[in-house]
This record gives C-alpha cells, sequence and structure tokens, in this order.
C-alpha cells in the first residue's frame, strides 16, 4: 500500500520544483487490520457471554423457577463466567509475555508428569481418547512446569477441538537430539496452505466454513509461541487439509549425572 503525493515547491534558488513523496503505508494497515480484527472478537466474544449472563441472572432474579431448571440456568451462567474469565486471562498473558513481564521459575521437572496428566484430563472430552505415549527414562528438562501445563492444554484442547467426528488425539513424547519432543497429532480438519504462516498470530483464527461453529479467539497459539520462546524451545506444525495436524513442541534436554537411579540435580 503506497500513498504518493506531488507537492510544487519554491527551492532555495527561487526556481519551482515537483517534490514527489511516496509513503509506505503497508505496516500501518496491518496494524489497523489487527485493530479492527481485535475490536470485532473481543465485542464477540465479551458480549455473547455476557448476553446470556445477564438474561439468565434477570430470569432467576424477576421469574419463579423450579428447582431443575434453576440448576441449568446456573450452570449457563458458570459455564459462559468461566469462558469470560479465559479470555480475559489469555488476553492480559500474552500482553505481559510480549511486553517481557512475564516472569517463569525455571525448575528441572520430568516432563512425562506433564504431558500425561494434562493427555488425561481431555481424555474423554468431545468423544476422544487422548491416547499418550511415553519413554521409561524420565524426561527432564528445565523450564517452568505452569507454562508448560499451559502449552499442552492449549495444543490438547485445538486437537480435539479441530477434528468433530473423529474419535483419537495421539500425544507423544520423545527425544531427538539434545531435545525433548512433544508430538499431539489428531485426524482432523487440518490447516489451509493459505493460513500456514499466519497460525501463531494473535487473533488469528482459520475462516472456512467447516469451523465457523467452533468458538475460540486465536489467542492459544500465539501463547504457545511465547512462551516457548521464553524458555528456549520451539513450536512447529505439519498438517494437511482434511488429514489432520501434528504440533510439535522443542524444549532442551536437561542432562544431569545419573548415580544408581538417583538422580542429582545441580542448579547453576
Ligand atoms: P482459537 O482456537 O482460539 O481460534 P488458536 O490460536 O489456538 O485460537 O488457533 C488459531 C487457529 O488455528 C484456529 O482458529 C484454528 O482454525 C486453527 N487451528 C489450531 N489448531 C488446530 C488444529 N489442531 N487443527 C486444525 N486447525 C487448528
Amino acid at each position: 500500500h503506497m500513498e504518493m503525493y506531488i507537492n510544487l515547491i519554491t527551492g532555495a534558488d527561487l526556481q519551482e520544483y515537483h517534490l514527489i513523496v511516496l509513503r509506505d503505508r503497508t505496516e500501518e494497515e496491518q496494524a489497523n487490520q489487527m485493530k479492527n480484527e481485535f475490536v470485532s472478537i473481543v465485542s464477540h466474544e465479551l458480549r455473547t457471554p455476557l448476553a446470556s449472563i445477564l438474561g439468565f441472572v434477570e430470569i432467576l432474579l424477576n421469574r419463579e423457577v423450579k428447582p431443575e431448571k434453576a440448576k441449568k440456568y446456573m450452570e449457563t451462567i458458570h459455564r459462559e463466567a468461566n469462558r469470560l474469565s479465559n479470555l480475559i486471562n489469555d488476553f492480559l498473558d500474552l500482553q505481559r509475555m510480549e511486553s517481557g513481564k512475564q516472569t517463569y521459575t525455571f525448575v528441572p521437572f520430568d516432563l512425562r508428569a506433564i504431558v500425561s496428566d494434562v493427555a488425561m484430563q481431555w481424555d474423554g472430552k468431545q468423544e476422544h481418547h487422548v491416547y499418550s505415549e511415553l519413554p521409561e527414562h524420565t524426561a527432564l528438562v528445565r523450564a517452568d512446569q505452569d507454562r508448560v501445563t499451559q502449552v499442552m492444554h492449549n495444543l490438547i484442547s485445538n486437537a480435539v477441538k479441530y477434528s468433530p467426528g473423529t474419535d483419537r488425539v495421539d500425544v507423544r513424547l520423545r527425544e531427538d537430539a539434545g531435545n525433548w519432543l512433544v508430538e499431539v497429532q489428531d485426524y482432523g480438519l487440518g490447516i489451509p496452505d493459505e493460513a500456514k504462516d499466519k497460525m501463531f498470530s494473535k487473533f488469528y483464527r482459520v475462516d472456512n466454513s467447516d469451523r465457523r461453529q467452533i468458538g475460540g479467539t486465536g489467542l492459544g497459539l500465539a501463547i504457545v509461541r511465547e512462551i516457548l520462546n521464553d524458555l528456549g524451545g520451539e513450536i512447529t506444525f505439519e498438517s494437511e487439509l482434511g488429514q489432520g495436524s501434528t504440533f510439535i513442541v522443542r524444549l532442551p534436554k536437561l542432562t544431569v549425572p545419573v548415580l544408581d537411579d538417583h538422580i542429582v540435580v545441580i542448579e547453576d
């Protein structure tokens, strides 16, 4: 997006000159477009749950409602309030990470524990079995446990969410040179080629008819990328439209001396 002006100016020599000004507005336009998307997503994502919370609260306050029905309404209120709270938390997390204000607690831990724990929490959700394949030996990393848990939640929830009509997600933890890799594989919608380089941009969502009904904010993968950058890791993916996707997390291995099956962790 270029903008061009032509001005007539008088030079120091009193001659008249045409001054041609070219201005590249690409970045400005992109920033504007991001802002517009942000406003429309936030207003939709905030207003929809708020409208239903307000609606049900008003019914409960102003009408006689049978106890079973009242419980249903309160469950909806609870669910929608949770959605709001998640959106706000994601938004604030990302803001903090982008501005470099996020603090991380680096501790040595066994990645197997987090991977199997999060896989188990998603097992059985939305008709999916989440199978995990783990190594027999400790998978040590030095990272922030809460943030790695958040990464696993975001990836496994996407795998479940974007594979309607299928019934399995595979999570594998394996070694690769100096790293641990966690692969989250689904057999669902997949990612169109033209979307592939935008997947980790904040607020980006694939706008295909097959996924318009699936709720989300486009913040999940942006958060995953920020966390892994900050932890010295990496996120990549492979995907084919209609076949499924595999998201791959890479975290550097922590190597420590092992004595008689006891792990000696040397803090730096
Ligand atoms: P959200 O799920 O809230 O839209 P994300 O940042 O997690 O946000 O994902 C961005 C977009 O990437 C999603 O809108 C979705 O279309 C696509 N996507 C993410 N994970 C998958 C997946 N496993 N399979 C297919 N599409 C995916």
